[in-house]
């Protein structure tokens, strides 16, 4: 059965920071394993790797050839191409409007400073695979790294039991993805980071995974760049109210449950009846699913229904969840929405559902698990970029401005710092 706690109750907070700290757990916990994954491929690469997909995807070819990949592309229903098609033209849409513009700067003492975006020369996207296929995580991580100007895109995708995902690798075509390997885990996250034979290392890793992946890509963390967030296993935060459809609520709960057994999906509203039928709805609906063992894993375990008294304790607790998706399934919501700071993306009224944004609205789906939607955002435009800044000073500048820096650099007892403006500025 899924918890049901209520903000009246003495050990509320408790029981609630209880709970959600069951993620973070999970990662910690998987990334014992995952060092000595990660050392065993940087020793012996190729060989550590297909040592690991034998182990967990019974796969045997680490990069499959063009000609694979087209004769596994043809077998792809063109419903599904479709599907991807328009997913790809609104995710680049909403994405190219995401551009920076460089800033370009020029002082009274004709100082130029200038700050511009560059994109970041190679990216490996994750797709996460061995449990489902996500064609759709290629556009969300691929997609702004086009739009940004990423020179080179690897792909890394566990095949299930052996097979690549026709959609995923169609996904990875349209997106001119040229080197795409047949890995997934925490072997594929050394494998790029560091480079093996086969595999020519990138400068950042992007793309969700489960808890190991997760854990993987904060091990390498400093050696390669990812994203400054964790896109671990999903969740999913929904507010409802006596106006909401049950039967809708406990599909969007079910929805994002069936993702991983790890995946935390927590309802919460003021009204105590719609709580009740949405739970007896979960049951009703878990019949029908097809991965109804991960989603009861996913909801029996992590899953919170909660009553809350004030509109003030519903902002406080999902600022404190700081959930991947929020949905606002409520009446009237402008006030309360208002007022979180903490999610990665937030969906609003009855039509506006997870699942939507998870494909073609055009938003994108990577977004920050595990809270660490309080200091970071989902992947944009942004993610692919650095940013450098260009000086270039006047002689008028550093005459000006340089005896200050002289002060300061000898109080910070930098002499070698003050000698080198020094001789700039000394007059013949
Ligand atoms: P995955 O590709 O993330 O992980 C599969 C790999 O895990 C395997 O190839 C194997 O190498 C490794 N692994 C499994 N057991 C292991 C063990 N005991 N020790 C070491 N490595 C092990 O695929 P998945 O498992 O299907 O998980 C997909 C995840 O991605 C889910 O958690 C889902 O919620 C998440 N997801 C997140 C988003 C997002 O935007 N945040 C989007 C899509 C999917």
């Amino acid at each position: 059965m899924i918890k049901i706690l209520d903000s009246k109750n003495k050990n509320f907070d408790k029981t609630l920071d209880i709970l959600l700290s069951k993620r973070k757990d999970k990662v910690q916990l998987s990334s014992v394993s995952v060092i000595k994954i990660i050392k065993d491929v940087k020793k012996n690469g190729d060989k550590a790797i297909l040592k690991y997909e034998k182990r967990f995807n019974k796969n045997s070819v680490i990069a499959p050839s063009i000609k694979q990949i087209n004769r596994t592309i043809q077998s792809l229903d063109p419903k599904v191409k479709k599907a991807i098609d328009l997913a790809y033209d609104r995710i680049y849409k909403f994405h190219s409007l995401q551009k920076f513009k460089n800033i370009s700067y020029t002082d009274k003492l004709k100082n130029k400073l200038e700050y511009k975006y560059v994109p970041i020369e190679s990216v490996a996207i994750y797709v996460p695979g061995s449990t489902a296929s996500y064609p759709s995580s290629v556009l969300m991580n691929a997609v702004p790294a086009i739009v940004a100007g990423v020179k080179r895109l690897v792909m890394v995708n566990p095949g299930q039991k052996g097979k690549q995902n026709p959609a995923v690798l169609y996904a990875a075509k349209k997106c001119k993805i040229k080197e795409i390997y047949s890995i997934g885990g925490p072997s594929a996250i050394a494998a790029v980071a560091y480079g093996t034979k086969k595999i020519k290392k990138v400068d950042k890793i992007v793309g969700p995974g489960n808890s190991y992946v997760a854990a993987a890509k904060k091990e390498v963390f400093g050696d390669v760049g990812i994203e400054g967030m964790i896109a671990g296993p999903s969740e999913v935060t929904i507010v409802c109210d006596k106006f909401s459809n049950p039967e809708w609520i406990a599909s969007d709960l079910i929805g994002q449950a069936e993702h991983d057994n790890l995946a935390q999906c927590i309802l919460i509203s003021k009204d105590k009846s719609i709580i009740k039928k949405v739970n007896d709805q979960i049951i009703h609906q878990l019949k029908e699913l097809p991965r109804a063992t991960i989603a009861k894993n996913s909801l029996f375990n992590n899953g919170i229904l909660i009553h809350m008294q004030s509109d003030q304790k519903i902002i406080n607790t999902v600022n404190k969840i700081a959930p991947e998706h929020l949905e606002f399934n409520t009446k009237n919501c402008k006030k309360v929405v208002g007022k979180i700071k903490n999610a990665g993306s937030i969906c609003l009224g009855k039509y506006a559902v997870m699942a939507m944004t998870d494909y073609n609205v055009g938003s994108n789906h990577v977004l920050p698990t595990n809270s660490s939607a309080r200091y970071s955002s989902g992947v944009s435009v942004n993610e692919f970029y650095k940013r450098i800044s260009y000086i270039n000073l006047s002689k008028k500048g550093i005459e000006t401005l340089g005896p200050s820096v002289i002060t300061l650099a000898n109080y910070e007892g930098l002499a070698g710092h003050a000698k080198s403006v020094e001789k700039r500025i000394r007059r013949k």
